[in-house]
């Protein structure tokens, strides 16, 4: 007998779930693009998108995924024969390595596993190591969607100064954004990439690049960048078409209004502390379950973690089981594991991950659990006990 009916959860890390008010406001009649209402709507979301990158700067937008806007910021400040620096925590950083290799760039990846965040004292090393400081940026994940590890910023910006290195900092945010604390300019980030479907809780297909001063600087010195990816007009349109260089994204930004009113209205500081909360109730839970034999999280230090996605392990072929237990029984859709094993290996049907980004809350967290804890023991797998009420206390002295 399944207990599925009603309501499902998608707990995957991306797409996330897509509020109600979000998809409301998507559905209307579409407006006419020459009209000043969506150029208007089009100015403010700029502005606010700004706001939850917490930036002064400069903000491209364009319709994409995660890999567009990848290769968006590629495109402005890597030119061919370039060096970039890639440091990689799990399958995007290597993924976005690889995109700046097939774009002509000279990588050199730092591979630093994925059980391990960036280690700054190794990026400084190899930049100081560079002594005719060929390398043109630093490419890092802030949090590996794969591994779910969160690398800290501000030392590694400290790492770079240290160094003396005039490199740009390019960060993929895409699962960070609107989850974990990311604050651009103070932390001196020079580029911050994102995408529509995690944190800021939209369907997938609109991307976002976010660029400093020194980066714009470097953007004017490259001789040529393709035309659809050049963020120049984008950030600075003299006309409503070069916002996305063509038809704009109509309903998306209807969309993207409604979840940047939710983001606002809760406001930054709130909507961290909420991915906090409910991320620290979930580890709670899952170092509960943890036995030997049974179920292990992939990073044992919560400061090296996201509170976006939570990387989990179980023997091998439990994760697949488990995963489809929820999803069949319970109506909760957990992620596959990434980058952890090849697809092909047995080991691969070990790892699974929860997504918890975005549209989440007490309820919708403790609902995930309390289906994983069902799970766990419909299937046998070997759990400790006290799962559910000790991410319900991080919950209740939250
Ligand atoms: C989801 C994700 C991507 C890829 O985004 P797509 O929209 O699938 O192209 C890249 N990096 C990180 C960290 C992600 O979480």
């Amino acid at each position: 007998m399944t207990h599925s009916t009603g309501r499902p959860i998608l707990a995957i890390p991306g797409p996330s779930i897509v509020p109600d008010k979000v998809l409301s406001a998507m559905h209307r009649p579409a407006p006419n693009i020459y009209e000043q209402d969506i150029q208007d709507l089009t100015d403010g979301l700029v502005c606010d998108l700004k706001r939850v990158a917490l930036t002064a700067y400069h903000a491209a937008i364009y319709i994409s995924n995660g890999h567009g806007a990848w290769e968006a910021a590629l495109a402005n400040v890597v030119a061919p024969g370039d060096a970039v620096l890639a440091l990689a925590t799990g399958h995007f950083g290597h993924g976005w390595a690889t995109m700046a290799r097939t774009l002509g760039a000279d990588v050199t990846v730092i591979d630093f596993g994925t059980q391990a965040p960036v280690d700054p004292d190794r990026v400084e090393t190899a930049l100081r190591a560079d002594t005719t400081q060929r390398i043109k940026a630093v490419m890092v994940t802030h949090a590996d969607t794969s591994s779910s590890i969160l690398s800290d910023l501000p030392t590694l910006r400290a790492a770079i100064d240290r160094a003396g290195h005039p490199a740009l900092l390019l960060v993929d945010c895409i699962a960070s954004f609107g989850c974990d604390r990311f604050e651009m300019d103070n932390w001196g980030v020079d580029i911050a990439v994102t995408a529509s479907q995690k944190g800021l809780m939209m369907p997938p297909g609109l991307g976002f690049v976010f660029f400093s001063e020194r980066a714009a600087k470097a953007r004017v010195a490259l001789p040529r960048v393709s035309p659809y990816w050049d963020w120049t007009l984008r950030a600075d349109p003299q006309m409503f078409y070069q916002y996305f260089f063509g038809t704009a994204p109509t309903h998306h930004l209807f969309g993207l209004r409604a979840a940047l009113d939710l983001i606002l209205e809760e406001g930054m500081p709130a909507v961290w502390a909420r991915h906090d909360v409910l991320a620290r109730a979930i580890w709670a839970a899952c170092s509960a379950w943890s036995c030997e034999g049974g179920l292990r999280m992939n990073l044992s230090n919560p400061d090296q973690r996201s509170r976006a996605v939570t990387a989990l392990s179980l023997p091998a072929p439990l994760g697949t089981q488990l995963r489809k237990w929820c999803e069949i029984q319970a109506g909760v859709t957990l992620g596959i594991g990434l980058g952890m094993a090849p697809s092909d290996d047995p080991a691969w049907h070990g790892h699974f991950r929860i997504g918890h980004m975005g549209h989440i809350n007490a309820h919708s967290i403790l609902g995930v659990l309390g289906a994983i804890e069902a799970g766990l023991s419909a299937l046998d797998i070997p759990h400790g006990a006290g799962a559910l009420s000790a991410a319900a206390t991080v919950i209740a002295e939250g």
